[in-house]
């Protein structure tokens, strides 16, 4: 039987949904929403632009998304060209997978200041996000904090230390090299609430921070246990023992002889930014660890920097109709299903963790959740799918971006890459629909 489907979110886990889907109902028909004109969410617009390997994971994207009865529906906002209400009456089933958009915020005096940025905000300035191109983050200061102690901390702080020629080969947006470049900064501060055992980095991620070119390394050794303690449950073991390692091997090593610095803060929780109009300082609580929290010692700690980024996690956005789990800032849903032919998958089902791949598994699981309900509720059967929606965005005037137009922008912004890039994105709306629409490309 022939199943009409919608998927709203182009990144990886609504991506392995449409294939797992795809395998085992062959002949559903799977419309892949997205309100930005361009497919796979964090693959273009979260991996750092650095990691490009990374990035290689959109070809198998690519071929899901140019099945025969799979589409892309770029350009398309639900709550703004498409109701929820109009979803649900469209197709038999609707996966939420809209990932996690919004900054989670520290809840500190001082955090609305100017140069205090969320990292979806930065991290979307660097990729060219439509959302965060114009951000224009200060950075011309002498030192920056990073606040959070997971990958995208890490992220956020390497993009900065890179000089232009490490940048070369990298997708960062032409506007955030310059100003990357054209910064002053000098000291980055990397700061964790709790140790380093407890840090969310993995190792490779970690690593990297002592191969850049123009930036040493500084950690404080008497901040590093001599092993990771029997908390550390026996599957993480292994990626903690190997981060002490190689915080271990960054304590121990000279610097002075290059004109940047990192500088690894553990056991400091932020407890406001300080300043008039712009962060001065960053008031820290010193901590100590008391039943795998953080809890102050009663010592603070000012330290002056010139801008903060807060890569704490990431909410889910809520949308009309949806009920939400405040607290987690996600959709609530019990393992997946959100109300009868609905569903979330990925970040805004359960949080914002684990890599692109996580999400595979964790997609075949809900894809065999959503077969056994499909069976179960043949009333669900039979729904216009696709030709109804297709009917109300053109009575709204929506251009949607299909497929076909989607690889008018990549091809464009593959062929105006200069030097070793491999594309310049298109980082406004008004670019990325003018390229899907070109007149040479839809000629
Ligand atoms: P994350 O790994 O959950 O890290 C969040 C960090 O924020 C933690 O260190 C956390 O400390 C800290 N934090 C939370 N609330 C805080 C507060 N109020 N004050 C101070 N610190 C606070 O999240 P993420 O870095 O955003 O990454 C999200 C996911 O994407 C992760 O699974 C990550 O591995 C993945 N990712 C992977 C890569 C890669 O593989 N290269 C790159 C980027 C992202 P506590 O532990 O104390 O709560």
């Amino acid at each position: 039987m022939s199943h009409q489907i919608a998927i709203v979110g182009s990144g990886p886990s609504g991506l392995y949904v449409a294939e797992a889907l795809a395998k085992l109902l062959p002949d559903s028909s799977i419309d892949v929403i997205d309100r930005l004109p361009t497919p796979y969410g964090l693959v273009r617009g979260g991996i750092a632009p650095d990691h490009q390997s990374t990035k290689n994971v959109s070809r198998a994207f690519e071929k899901t998304l140019s099945r025969h009865g799979t589409r892309f529906l770029g350009n398309v906002e639900i709550g703004r060209d498409l109701s929820y209400d109009e979803l649900k009456a469209a197709y038999d089933v609707v996966v939420l997978s809209i990932g996690s958009a919004l900054d989670r915020t520290l809840g500190v005096p001082g955090e609305d200041l100017g140069g205090v940025y969320g990292s979806a905000a930065f991290v979307g300035w660097y990729n060219g996000h439509p959302q965060h191109h114009d951000l224009a983050p200060l950075l011309d200061g002498k030192a920056l904090a990073v606040i959070g102690n997971g990958n995208v901390a890490l992220d956020v702080v390497r993009v900065l230390a890179k000089t232009p020629a490490e940048l070369a080969d990298s997708d960062i947006c032409l506007h955030a090299a310059r100003a990357i470049a054209a910064g002053s900064l000098t000291d980055l501060y990397l700061i964790g609430r709790r140790g380093p055992v407890e840090a969310s980095f993995t190792p490779k991620e970690l690593g990297e921070l002592g191969d850049l070119e123009r930036c040493d390394v500084i950690v404080d050794p008497r901040q590093l246990p001599d092993d990771v303690g029997p908390e550390v449950p026996e599957k993480e073991v292994k990626v903690k023992q190997r981060n002490l390692e190689i915080l271990r091997e960054f304590a121990a090593r000279e610097h002075g002889a290059k004109p940047m610095r990192i500088h690894i803060l553990f056991y400091a929780a932020p407890v406001a930014v300080l300043g008039e109009h712009r962060a001065r300082a960053i008031l820290l609580d010193r901590t100590r660890i008391e039943n795998g929290r953080a809890v102050p010692t009663g010592e603070r700690l000012e330290l002056p920097v010139d801008a903060v980024v807060v890569a704490i996690g990431y909410l889910t956005a809520p949308f009309a109709g949806v009920p939400f789990d405040e607290k987690r800032g996600i959709f609530a849903n019990d393992e997946g299903l959100i109300e009868p032919g609905v569903y979330a998958a990925g970040w805004c089902k359960h949080g914002p963790r684990g890599v692109v791949g996580t999400n595979r598994t964790d997609a075949q699981g809900l894809v065999q959740r959503i077969l056994s309900e499909l069976d179960q509720s043949p009333e669900r059967d039979g729904k216009p799918g696709g030709a109804e929606v297709d009917r109300l965005l053109r009575e709204r005037g929506v251009n949607v971006v299909d497929f076909a137009a989607w690889k008018r922008i990549e091809e464009a912004e593959v062929a105006r890459a200069q030097g070793g890039k491999p594309r310049e994105k298109f980082v406004t709306m008004d670019e990325l629909l003018a390229a899907a629409f070109s007149k040479a490309g839809v000629e």
